[in-house]
Protein backbone atom coordinates (compact mmCIF):
# COMPACT_ATOMS: atom_id res chain seq x y z
CA UNK A 1 0.00 0.00 0.00
CA UNK A 2 0.95 3.82 -0.84
CA UNK A 3 1.98 5.54 2.32
CA UNK A 4 0.33 9.20 2.48
CA UNK A 5 3.57 11.33 2.12
CA UNK A 6 4.28 8.99 -1.15
CA UNK A 7 0.96 10.30 -2.74
CA UNK A 8 1.36 13.26 -1.89
CA UNK A 9 4.84 13.92 -3.29
CA UNK A 10 3.76 12.57 -6.57
CA UNK A 11 0.77 14.69 -6.69
CA UNK A 12 3.08 17.87 -5.56
CA UNK A 13 5.32 17.31 -8.99
CA UNK A 14 2.69 16.64 -11.28
CA UNK A 15 1.95 19.69 -10.27
CA UNK A 16 4.70 21.48 -10.31
CA UNK A 17 5.44 19.92 -14.04
CA UNK A 18 1.76 20.80 -14.63
CA UNK A 19 3.13 24.32 -13.92
CA UNK A 20 6.33 24.65 -15.46
CA UNK A 21 4.49 23.67 -18.95
CA UNK A 22 1.78 25.10 -19.18
CA UNK A 23 2.21 28.88 -17.20
CA UNK A 24 5.19 31.69 -17.73
CA UNK A 25 5.61 30.16 -21.78
CA UNK A 26 7.69 31.61 -24.69
CA UNK A 27 6.25 29.95 -27.85
CA UNK A 28 8.86 29.67 -30.56
CA UNK A 29 8.91 27.67 -33.69
CA UNK A 30 12.17 25.89 -34.42
CA UNK A 31 12.69 26.22 -37.97
CA UNK A 32 16.12 24.12 -38.04
CA UNK A 33 17.21 22.93 -41.50
CA UNK A 34 19.42 19.94 -40.35
CA UNK A 35 18.19 17.37 -37.22
CA UNK A 36 20.85 18.71 -34.56
CA UNK A 37 22.23 17.75 -30.81
CA UNK A 38 23.03 19.37 -28.02
CA UNK A 39 25.55 17.55 -25.18
CA UNK A 40 25.44 19.06 -22.23
CA UNK A 41 27.08 18.84 -18.47
CA UNK A 42 24.97 20.28 -15.49
CA UNK A 43 27.34 22.01 -12.46
CA UNK A 44 30.21 20.96 -14.25
CA UNK A 45 32.50 18.43 -12.03
CA UNK A 46 35.65 18.49 -13.47
CA UNK A 47 35.52 15.12 -15.05
CA UNK A 48 32.97 16.76 -17.78
CA UNK A 49 35.54 18.77 -18.87
CA UNK A 50 39.07 16.05 -18.31
CA UNK A 51 37.00 12.99 -19.61
CA UNK A 52 33.86 13.90 -20.71
CA UNK A 53 35.35 17.08 -23.21
CA UNK A 54 38.37 14.94 -24.38
CA UNK A 55 35.72 12.14 -25.88
CA UNK A 56 33.80 14.84 -27.12
CA UNK A 57 36.68 17.05 -28.82
CA UNK A 58 37.81 13.45 -30.26
CA UNK A 59 34.65 13.33 -32.03
CA UNK A 60 35.14 17.58 -33.10
CA UNK A 61 32.16 17.85 -30.66
CA UNK A 62 31.76 20.80 -28.63
CA UNK A 63 29.02 20.81 -25.66
CA UNK A 64 27.54 23.22 -22.84
CA UNK A 65 28.72 23.53 -19.17
CA UNK A 66 25.93 24.97 -17.21
CA UNK A 67 28.33 26.49 -14.30
CA UNK A 68 27.14 27.82 -11.19
CA UNK A 69 30.19 29.70 -10.10
CA UNK A 70 29.55 29.94 -6.45
CA UNK A 71 30.38 26.11 -6.90
CA UNK A 72 34.15 26.62 -7.88
CA UNK A 73 37.13 24.67 -6.21
CA UNK A 74 33.73 22.96 -4.09
CA UNK A 75 33.37 19.16 -3.39
CA UNK A 76 29.73 18.82 -5.23
CA UNK A 77 27.68 15.48 -5.20
CA UNK A 78 29.12 14.71 -8.51
CA UNK A 79 32.92 15.12 -7.78
CA UNK A 80 35.13 17.52 -7.52
CA UNK A 81 33.82 20.90 -9.06
CA UNK A 82 35.52 23.14 -11.82
CA UNK A 83 38.47 25.18 -11.13
CA UNK A 84 39.02 29.12 -12.76
CA UNK A 85 41.86 27.19 -15.01
CA UNK A 86 38.81 24.43 -16.21
CA UNK A 87 36.71 27.99 -16.31
CA UNK A 88 39.60 29.06 -19.40
CA UNK A 89 40.19 25.78 -20.91
CA UNK A 90 36.17 25.31 -21.69
CA UNK A 91 36.24 28.44 -23.82
CA UNK A 92 39.61 28.11 -25.14
CA UNK A 93 38.60 24.54 -26.42
CA UNK A 94 35.57 26.30 -27.74
CA UNK A 95 32.99 25.14 -25.62
CA UNK A 96 30.22 27.17 -24.05
CA UNK A 97 29.55 28.50 -20.78
CA UNK A 98 25.46 28.16 -19.86
CA UNK A 99 24.48 29.85 -16.73
CA UNK A 100 23.42 27.48 -13.83
CA UNK A 101 22.69 30.38 -11.36
CA UNK A 102 24.95 31.04 -8.88
CA UNK A 103 24.34 29.16 -5.55
CA UNK A 104 22.92 26.34 -7.39
CA UNK A 105 19.36 27.33 -6.61
CA UNK A 106 16.65 24.62 -6.26
CA UNK A 107 14.34 25.98 -9.12
CA UNK A 108 10.78 25.30 -7.43
CA UNK A 109 11.77 26.05 -3.63
CA UNK A 110 13.59 29.24 -4.69
CA UNK A 111 11.57 32.62 -4.60
CA UNK A 112 12.19 33.58 -7.87
CA UNK A 113 13.31 36.81 -7.39
CA UNK A 114 16.25 35.60 -5.07
CA UNK A 115 17.19 32.74 -8.55
CA UNK A 116 17.03 35.85 -10.65
CA UNK A 117 19.46 37.51 -8.55
CA UNK A 118 21.65 34.38 -8.37
CA UNK A 119 21.08 34.31 -12.06
CA UNK A 120 22.59 38.07 -12.42
CA UNK A 121 25.34 37.65 -9.42
CA UNK A 122 26.03 34.67 -11.92
CA UNK A 123 26.56 37.02 -15.12
CA UNK A 124 28.62 39.25 -12.45
CA UNK A 125 30.81 36.97 -11.16
CA UNK A 126 31.49 35.46 -14.76
CA UNK A 127 32.63 38.80 -16.22
CA UNK A 128 35.37 39.14 -13.65
CA UNK A 129 37.17 36.45 -14.54
CA UNK A 130 36.32 36.89 -18.32
CA UNK A 131 35.44 40.58 -19.27
CA UNK A 132 32.44 41.00 -21.96
CA UNK A 133 31.71 37.07 -21.82
CA UNK A 134 27.79 36.89 -21.82
CA UNK A 135 26.03 33.56 -20.82
CA UNK A 136 23.40 32.98 -23.40
CA UNK A 137 21.51 29.74 -22.17
CA UNK A 138 20.70 28.36 -18.07
CA UNK A 139 19.63 25.54 -17.37
CA UNK A 140 17.64 25.01 -13.98
CA UNK A 141 18.81 22.96 -11.46
CA UNK A 142 17.67 20.59 -9.45
CA UNK A 143 13.70 20.78 -10.17
CA UNK A 144 10.85 22.42 -12.79
CA UNK A 145 11.03 25.97 -12.56
CA UNK A 146 8.15 28.09 -11.25
CA UNK A 147 6.17 29.72 -14.26
CA UNK A 148 7.70 33.25 -12.86
CA UNK A 149 11.15 31.69 -12.68
CA UNK A 150 10.53 31.12 -15.83
CA UNK A 151 9.43 34.43 -17.35
CA UNK A 152 12.42 36.22 -14.94
CA UNK A 153 15.10 33.83 -16.37
CA UNK A 154 14.23 34.65 -20.24
CA UNK A 155 14.95 37.99 -19.44
CA UNK A 156 18.85 37.06 -19.23
CA UNK A 157 19.42 34.69 -21.56
CA UNK A 158 18.30 33.59 -25.20
CA UNK A 159 16.69 30.06 -24.14
CA UNK A 160 16.33 27.55 -21.30
CA UNK A 161 17.11 24.17 -20.52
CA UNK A 162 15.41 21.60 -18.15
CA UNK A 163 14.40 18.04 -18.18
CA UNK A 164 12.46 15.65 -19.62
CA UNK A 165 12.56 12.37 -21.48
CA UNK A 166 11.93 13.55 -25.19
CA UNK A 167 13.52 16.42 -28.23
CA UNK A 168 12.49 19.53 -29.23
CA UNK A 169 10.57 19.99 -32.83
CA UNK A 170 8.05 22.60 -34.03
CA UNK A 171 6.73 24.65 -31.25
CA UNK A 172 8.59 24.93 -27.91
CA UNK A 173 8.85 26.63 -25.06
CA UNK A 174 12.24 28.85 -25.69
CA UNK A 175 11.86 29.05 -21.01
CA UNK A 176 11.65 25.31 -20.74
CA UNK A 177 13.71 23.26 -23.62
CA UNK A 178 13.30 19.69 -23.15
CA UNK A 179 16.01 17.44 -22.51
CA UNK A 180 16.96 13.64 -21.47
CA UNK A 181 19.27 12.83 -18.57
CA UNK A 182 21.67 10.25 -19.86
CA UNK A 183 22.46 8.70 -16.82
CA UNK A 184 18.71 7.69 -16.37
CA UNK A 185 19.56 5.29 -19.33
CA UNK A 186 22.77 3.85 -18.48
CA UNK A 187 21.62 0.04 -18.74
CA UNK A 188 19.86 1.11 -21.76
CA UNK A 189 22.38 2.37 -24.53
CA UNK A 190 19.66 0.89 -26.99
CA UNK A 191 16.72 3.34 -25.64
CA UNK A 192 19.26 5.92 -26.08
CA UNK A 193 20.38 4.91 -29.91
CA UNK A 194 17.00 4.99 -29.87
CA UNK A 195 15.90 8.47 -28.80
CA UNK A 196 18.83 9.81 -31.57
CA UNK A 197 17.93 7.91 -34.05
CA UNK A 198 13.99 9.09 -33.98
CA UNK A 199 15.17 12.46 -32.93
CA UNK A 200 16.95 13.02 -36.03
CA UNK A 201 13.92 11.29 -38.44
CA UNK A 202 11.83 14.03 -36.72
CA UNK A 203 14.42 16.83 -37.81
CA UNK A 204 14.28 17.82 -34.19
CA UNK A 205 16.95 19.09 -31.56
CA UNK A 206 17.96 16.65 -28.72
CA UNK A 207 18.91 17.96 -25.71
CA UNK A 208 21.50 15.47 -23.72
CA UNK A 209 22.16 16.04 -20.13
CA UNK A 210 24.94 14.53 -17.39
CA UNK A 211 26.91 16.01 -14.71
CA UNK A 212 30.18 13.84 -14.51
CA UNK A 213 31.79 11.16 -16.88
CA UNK A 214 34.57 8.58 -15.43
CA UNK A 215 35.00 5.14 -14.73
CA UNK A 216 33.28 4.80 -11.60
CA UNK A 217 31.01 7.93 -12.26
CA UNK A 218 28.23 9.01 -8.53
CA UNK A 219 24.68 8.11 -9.45
CA UNK A 220 24.73 11.84 -11.35
CA UNK A 221 27.27 11.14 -13.91
CA UNK A 222 27.67 8.69 -17.03
CA UNK A 223 30.48 5.45 -17.35
CA UNK A 224 32.88 6.28 -19.41
CA UNK A 225 32.54 3.47 -22.12
CA UNK A 226 28.78 4.22 -22.05
CA UNK A 227 29.01 8.13 -23.01
CA UNK A 228 31.86 7.04 -25.54
CA UNK A 229 28.88 4.77 -27.30
CA UNK A 230 26.24 7.56 -26.94
CA UNK A 231 28.94 10.03 -28.48
CA UNK A 232 29.75 7.45 -31.36
CA UNK A 233 26.13 7.57 -32.22
CA UNK A 234 25.60 10.62 -32.40
CA UNK A 235 28.39 12.00 -34.12
CA UNK A 236 26.94 9.48 -36.76
CA UNK A 237 23.62 9.79 -37.25
CA UNK A 238 23.90 12.58 -39.27
CA UNK A 239 22.45 15.56 -37.10
CA UNK A 240 25.10 18.62 -36.63
CA UNK A 241 26.35 18.29 -32.80
CA UNK A 242 26.80 22.01 -31.42
CA UNK A 243 26.24 23.42 -28.06
CA UNK A 244 23.04 25.27 -27.18
CA UNK A 245 23.41 28.54 -28.19
CA UNK A 246 24.29 27.77 -31.58
CA UNK A 247 22.02 25.30 -31.92
CA UNK A 248 19.32 27.89 -30.60
CA UNK A 249 20.51 30.75 -33.44
CA UNK A 250 20.83 28.02 -36.24
CA UNK A 251 17.10 27.18 -35.55
CA UNK A 252 15.70 30.69 -34.86
CA UNK A 253 18.06 33.37 -35.49
CA UNK A 254 19.76 32.11 -38.79
CA UNK A 255 17.02 30.26 -40.76
ZN1 LIG B 1 22.71 21.29 -11.03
Amino acid sequence: MKSKAGIFTRLRNRWQYQQAHSRGCSRVTLRNRHPIISFTFDDFPRSALLEGGAILEAASVRATYYVALGLMNQEIPAGPAFTEMDLHETLARGHELGCHTYAHCHSWDTHPAEFEASVAKNQQELERHFPGQKFKSLSYPIAWPRPETKRRSLKHVACCRAGGEGYNCGEVDAALLQASFLEKHQSELGWVKRLIDTSVQSNGWLILATHDVGRNPTRLGCETGFFTEVVRHAAGSGAKILPVTQAWNEATVNE
